[in-house]
């Protein structure tokens, strides 16, 4: 008789922030493929859509729950990590995936946008990562994923607080893995460039009314100014690579600025 092979990662809960749409539910979908519940997660109430996803989460034999919570409430994160933790177990993976973006000038970017950003896309990940560590540590493993950008790795005219937010956001990463250096949890940050997504599709309709030009068009010009390769990352190239920072193999990567970028920052 052949005994069924042990999910990788069954038995295990994974926490991922902004889930709902684009990189976060490839990776929902893809942690759910190897065993994980599932903490679906986004700003909004559920709705038709968040059940269907957890519907195509349970039809792969997991557990798989929703979670609203605007991130930029940082008070509020500790006791939504609490209730993930009583409903579907204690959280093993974290994935810090949300974010948001808005394309200005210095001169004229709205500091309430400024702090927007700062709060949904670097604060949110320190009351993620200071809610989850304690029982990762205390349960003895743990994966802690954040979501950066090549935008952690250089500098982007007209997106003063998303490079910022990026930078720091590497910069948490690379201090949380220094000081759990020595235990079984790590931390590590991936470093995307252009993924067709609903953040990027955003950018590619600004750029097309601007400019007069028709979707190819726009798409081909994103792509021509910054990704050598001409291609958009994929989702699903995205979550694979997120699977492996959060497997047994990847227990000595630690604090790495991983980037999938088509070549974005070779240059
Ligand atoms: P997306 O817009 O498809 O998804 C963003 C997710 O974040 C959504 O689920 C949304 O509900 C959630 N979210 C936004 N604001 C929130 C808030 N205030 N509170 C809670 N949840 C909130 O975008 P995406 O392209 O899949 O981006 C995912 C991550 O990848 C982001 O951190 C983004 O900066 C990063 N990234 C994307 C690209 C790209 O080209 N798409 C490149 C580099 C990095």
């Amino acid at each position: 008789m052949i005994a069924a092979s042990r999910q990788p990662q069954s038995g295990r809960v994974a926490w991922i922030t902004g889930s709902t749409s684009g990189i976060g539910w490839a990776i929902a979908r893809q942690l759910a493929s190897e065993g994980a519940a599932i903490a679906l997660h986004g700003s909004k109430a559920a709705s038709a859509t968040t059940e269907a996803q957890l519907a195509e989460l349970h039809a792969m034999g997991v557990a798989a729950r929703y979670y609203a919570l605007d991130l930029a409430d940082g008070e509020a994160i500790a006791p939504l990590a609490r209730r993930i933790a009583a409903e579907l177990g204690e959280i093993d993976i974290l994935v810090n995936n949300a974010g948001i973006q808005h394309v200005q000038s210095v001169l004229q970017f709205p500091p309430e946008k400024w702090n927007a950003m700062l709060a949904v896309n670097l604060s949110a990940p320190f009351h993620t990562i200071q809610a989850c560590a304690p029982a990762m540590l205390a349960r003895g493993w743990g994966r802690i994923i954040n979501m950066a950008s090549v935008s952690a790795l250089v500098g982007v005219a007209n997106k003063p607080a998303y490079v910022a937010s990026k930078h720091g956001l590497l910069g948490l990463t690379k201090s949380v893995a220094l000081e759990l250096a020595t235990t079984p949890v790590t931390c590590n940050a991936i470093c995307p460039g252009w993924v067709l997504t609903p953040l990027v599709q955003a950018q590619i309709d600004a750029l097309a009314l601007r400019e007069g030009l028709d979707e190819s068009a726009a798409r081909a010009r994103l792509l021509g100014a910054k990704q050598p390769s001409q291609a958009f990352v994929t989702v699903e190239q995205i979550a694979a690579l997120t699977s492996f920072l959060a497997s047994e193999n990847a227990a000595q990567v630690r604090g790495a600025q991983w980037n999938m970028d088509g070549g974005f920052t070779a240059a």
